[in-house]
């Protein structure tokens, strides 16, 4: 089966957009909440275990992939799908994010980017061709462009830059592809700068991809500024095709995309956030280690339906995470991943029934729990194994 993408309906009142991509592996319901699975697995989750909470697709990290255990061995293994069991469709971004993130220990040229493990310090080199080349090893349904990330802040001359390199990579990209069951993602680039992302959108556009990402977002700027860019880019992409932001966001975040028309998220929050006892709920956010909950014999969230809610109270979950049992882990990563992916349930429904302005106004306005404040943004691979190793 060939890639493709319906778009069923779009909300006459904002850009909310209900669609369908097919891909090699099944389909998934836009808009959708791709899970990040850095290492061939998503933290802390089965694959059953996803499946229960609802997912449809994940992402998988190619930089990681690539370097352990290699893409030749997983591709030796039959591909990523059967190596790490998972027959539903996966999504891979290119590496580049991931190496651009090294900071010294990389180079970027013309003809791609050099740089070093952070595992071993070995010296590897990441092209255009070489990245669509890994990532048709690892038989990604949904393979993403090598872009060069435009940092945050970044002046005009250099956004300008550095979005012209990304477009002759992605065109190399586009020439590269050898597999045409599986699709290929564009990714704008272009800064905080508007005529940037549309001179952008419109080169990719040229070029011809099977959806288009928004990428150089979530990367430090302010919030106000991510969602003013967002706004000005998004209506500049093809509207037949798949629009993913990269890397966003907390699930605010995603109530706002999808109002703008995205159609694809991945962040490392609900996992991430989850190891580190930040639950999610319809109230909000709660800090699980607060002593208000030591003997809290309520669900975490009433209204969810996930294994943990259904069986476990609070002050059970406190107790595991103070505790340190890897339970703890186990039990709030199955909340947190099914709360996001409840969430976009919630949103396709709303957006089905013609209701989705009025759910985003009951969203945005909800009664909150604890104030746990400001989450860090999660364009990132999901890496850390314990509260120690991603305490900002
Ligand atoms: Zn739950």
């Amino acid at each position: 089966m060939s890639y493709r993408f319906e778009l069923f309906k779009t909300d006459p009142h904002t850009g909310a957009r209900l669609g369908r991509m097919t891909t090699a592996h099944g389909e998934v319901r836009t808009p959708v909440f791709m899970p990040v699975g850095t290492q061939g697995t998503v933290k802390a989750m089965t694959p059953d275990g996803l499946k229960e909470a609802g997912a449809e697709i994940i992402l998988g990290n190619t930089y990681h992939l690539y370097l352990r255990p290699g893409h030749e061995l997983i591709r030796d293994h039959g591909g990523l799908h059967r190596f790490m069991r998972w027959d539903r469709p996966i999504l891979t971004d290119s590496g580049g994010f991931q190496i651009f993130s090294l900071g010294p220990l990389r180079k970027i040229a013309e003809e791609g980017v050099h740089f070093q493990s952070h595992i071993d310090g070995s010296r590897h080199f990441l092209s255009p061709e070489r990245a669509i080349e890994i990532q048709e090893a690892l038989g990604s349904d949904i393979m993403m462009c090598l872009d060069d990330c435009t940092p945050y802040p970044a002046d005009r001359a250099y956004a300008a830059k550095s979005m012209a390199l990304t477009h002759r990579w992605a065109k190399r990209c586009r020439e590269a592809k050898s597999r045409e069951d599986r699709a290929l993602f564009g990714i704008v680039q272009g800064g905080v700068h508007r005529d940037l992302r549309r001179a952008s959108a419109e080169a990719l556009a040229a070029i011809g991809f099977d959806g288009y990402a928004i990428g150089g977002l979530s990367v430090g700027e302010p919030k106000d500024l991510m969602m003013e860019t967002l706004e000005a880019t998004a209506p500049l992409l093809p509207a037949g095709q798949a629009r993913y932001l990269m890397g966003v966001g907390t699930p605010e975040d995603i109530v706002e995309g999808v109002h703008h028309g995205i159609d694809l998220f991945d962040c490392v929050m609900p996992t991430r956030c989850a190891r580190n006892g930040l639950l999610f709920t319809n109230h909000g956010k709660v800090v699980i280690k607060n002593a208000r909950y030591r003997t809290d014999q309520a669900p975490l969230d009433e209204t969810c339906d996930c294994y943990t809610c259904r069986n476990f109270s609070r002050a059970y979950l406190r107790h595991l995470f103070i505790a340190r049992e890897i339970l703890a882990l186990l039990l709030n990563t199955i909340h947190n991943v099914r709360f996001y992916l409840a969430l976009m349930e919630r949103i396709r429904a709303a957006i089905a029934g013609g209701a989705f302005e009025a759910f985003r106004r009951s969203f945005r306005d909800r009664r909150t729990e604890d104030d746990a404040g400001p989450v860090a943004d999660g364009r990132a691979d999901d890496n850390a194994n314990t509260e120690e190793e991603d305490e900002p």
